[in-house]
């Protein structure tokens, strides 16, 4: 199995840096947080000095960093100049579309093969090795990926060109936090009539409204657990990846502006590291019950 340079150990990262150690993968990783690098060699990889050194020589680079200036610093200001030709980088960050596409062009300048390749799933299905991972990029890119995005993923699509794996994720982050908001004021409307909140929850998760969140998170929001997981700070940029990805595109989505206003509120209010979980408190605030 070829060496991978892998950039970004924050939640998701340092899982996936795991997963692909654990599938036979020689990984060498860097991190501007030294803990992580003591993450990363424990759980078997290589840890590097510097996003350079991480890089020199892998056949495949991954980052998963946490927006568009730090790919751009990442992969424009090192990665484009320091690996080889024919080298493949996948992104798995989420960012806005039209960057992806930029450091696609720039990486085909240089005959570096470009993929974008966002995740869905959460810590959970990092730790897993279950994300879904959205691709866009070149068909043929994605079937050189493939072996890598197997090793972490159990649901691995290429959904079109470069950019178009942006534009799927933030269709996936616009779902995901109406779905927050509206099991929130679920809650708020069970506890405020008085019925346990638990138990109404464990109904709703059997019938039509199951989902996800329901499953994954109704406990600890009932219990208002809220440590991330995905922080309101990531959603709320995500929020603004969707809402300008609309705006190229020409069309109106309602509720998405309502759910990123919910969200800027979360953030505003000082919500930013707690997880999106914690919309719940901003529901709960519009009626002076948090
Ligand atoms: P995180 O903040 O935990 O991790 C990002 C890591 O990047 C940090 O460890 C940080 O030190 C590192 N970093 C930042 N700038 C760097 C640089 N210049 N060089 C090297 N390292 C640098 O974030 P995360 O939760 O792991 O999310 C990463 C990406 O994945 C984001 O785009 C996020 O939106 C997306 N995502 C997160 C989740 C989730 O549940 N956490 C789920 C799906 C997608």
């Amino acid at each position: 199995m070829g060496t991978i340079g892998f950039i970004g150990l924050g939640v998701m990262g340092t899982p996936m840096a795991a997963n692909l150690v654990a599938a036979g993968h020689r990984v060498t990783g860097f991190d501007l947080d030294r803990d992580a690098l003591g993450r990363l060699a424990a759980a078997g990889g290589t840890a590097a000095a510097s996003v350079r050194d991480a890089v020199e020589g892998a056949e495949v680079v991954i980052t998963v960093l946490p927006d568009h200036p730090q790919v751009e610093e990442v992969v424009l200001g090192t990665v484009l100049d320091v690996v080889a030709e024919g080298t493949l980088l996948i992104d798995m960050s989420t960012i806005r579309p039209e960057t992806s596409a930029a450091i696609a062009e720039a990486g085909a300048e240089r005959g570096v093969r470009v993929l974008d390749a966002p995740v869905s799933g959460g810590q959970t299905g990092a730790e897993q090795g279950t994300l879904s991972i959205m691709v866009g990029g070149a068909e043929a890119d994605f079937a050189a990926a493939r072996p890598v995005l197997d090793a972490l993923g159990t649901t691995v699509v290429h959904v079109g060109p470069h950019g178009a794996g942006q534009v799927v994720k933030a269709a996936n982050q616009l779902v995901v936090g109406g779905i927050y908001a509206l099991v929130s004021e679920a809650i708020v409307l069970l506890e405020a009539s008085g019925v346990d909140a638990g138990t109404g929850l464990d109904v709703l998760a059997g019938g039509l409204a199951a989902n996800r969140v329901l499953d994954l998170k109704r406990h600890s929001m009932v219990a208002r657990e809220f440590r991330p997981g995905f922080r309101i700070d990531l959603h709320h940029k995500d929020m603004g990846i969707a809402l300008a990805a609309a705006r190229r595109a020409d069309v109106a989505l309602p509720v998405t502006g309502l759910v990123a206003q919910l969200v800027a509120a979360g953030r505003a209010r000082g919500y930013g590291a707690l997880d999106h979980s914690a919309l719940l408190t901003v529901v709960e605030n519009l009626s002076g019950r948090a």
